[in-house]
């Protein structure tokens, strides 16, 4: 029988054993506070938003908001940045992505500090990850491997095919998975014969931001999937990168959209701001 691995359940049993840690580093005096940077109001990013915060309230973490207008400029928000990094209360800074258009994104992840920079985008943290150096880890790719070892499924010697090669998922998830002790590979636009590739996979984790785009004919029977796209379908029901009804009857284990991937990236989110208080 399929097993469907519930991120609802796994992202609430960490944030719970955070709750826990943060009360103990109460009790040692230590105190942590996450900066939340929001530019402009696309509805979707004030979602994402007010679950962080909501998120860092239940576990017991102090967030400060900052609300900023669209028409913010640059080196405003590099300014508010600069002094959240030298700020002795402030732990960990979360700027919402995806920024206006006329703001550098690249430039604001440069310009928080590698030492409060949650999210695991700064290049100091890359890096560090590609080195197996401890530092903070990107949080989806980070809670999916959460999601495999709390479901009991095995990585090591695996085959490990990452759809997908984006700074924020494709690229850091391969990273983890290699860490684990998995064979990676990373497929992408340019792969030929794509099907051929993700069916050689124990492993599938889908990243391609293409609605119900791998559909059963591109799984191993018997594999476990890992869907990591977020999309509204026509009947505006979410939906992931794959194709769940078909692929499911096929596979060992699989993720559901919503309920899989989703809830781990905040609860990892949570455990990077507790990571600040750990050494
Ligand atoms: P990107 O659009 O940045 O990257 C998509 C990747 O898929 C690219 O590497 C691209 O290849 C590849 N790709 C696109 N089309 C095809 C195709 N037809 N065949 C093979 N490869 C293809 O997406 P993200 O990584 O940012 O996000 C992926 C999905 O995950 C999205 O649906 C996003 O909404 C979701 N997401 C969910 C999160 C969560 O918390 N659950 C967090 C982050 C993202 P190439 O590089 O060659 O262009």
């Amino acid at each position: 029988m399929t097993k469907l691995i519930d991120g609802k359940i796994i992202s609430k049993q960490i944030k719970d054993e955070l709750k826990e840690e943060v009360r103990a580093l109460k009790e040692q005096g230590k105190e942590i506070c996450l900066a939340v940077i929001q530019v402009g109001g696309d509805a979707a990013s004030s979602v994402y938003v007010n679950n962080k915060k909501k998120a860092c309230a239940y576990i017991g973490i102090e967030s400060l908001s900052y609300e900023l207008e669209e028409n913010t400029s640059e080196e405003e928000l590099v300014g508010l940045i600069e002094e959240l990094n030298r700020s002795e209360k402030v732990n960990g800074i979360l700027v919402q992505l995806p920024l206006p258009k006329h703001i550098d994104e690249d430039r604001i992840i440069r310009t928080i500090s590698p030492d409060k920079d949650v999210d695991g985008f700064h290049p100091v943290s890359v890096g560090r990850l590609w080195l197996g150096e401890p530092g903070f880890l990107s949080c989806t790719p980070a809670g999916i491997v959460q999601l495999l070892k709390r479901s009991g499924i095995e990585i090591e010697g695996k085959e490990c095919v990452i759809l997908g090669r984006s700074n924020i998922v494709g690229k850091p998830m391969a990273a983890l998975m290699l860490r684990e002790n998995a064979t990676v590979t990373i497929a992408h636009s340019r792969t030929k014969n794509l099907k051929d590739v993700t069916r050689r996979a124990d492993i599938l984790i889908a990243a391609v931001g293409q609605q119900k785009m791998v559909t059963a004919e591109y799984v191993k029977e018997g594999a476990v999937v890992i869907d990591v796209g977020i999309h509204r379908d026509t009947q505006n029901k979410l939906c992931g990168d794959v194709d769940f009804q078909g692929v499911s009857e096929k596979v060992s284990a699989i993720t559901p959209v919503p309920g899989g991937v989703g809830p781990m990236t905040i609860a990892m989110l949570m455990n990077n701001c507790v990571e600040t208080a750990r050494n």
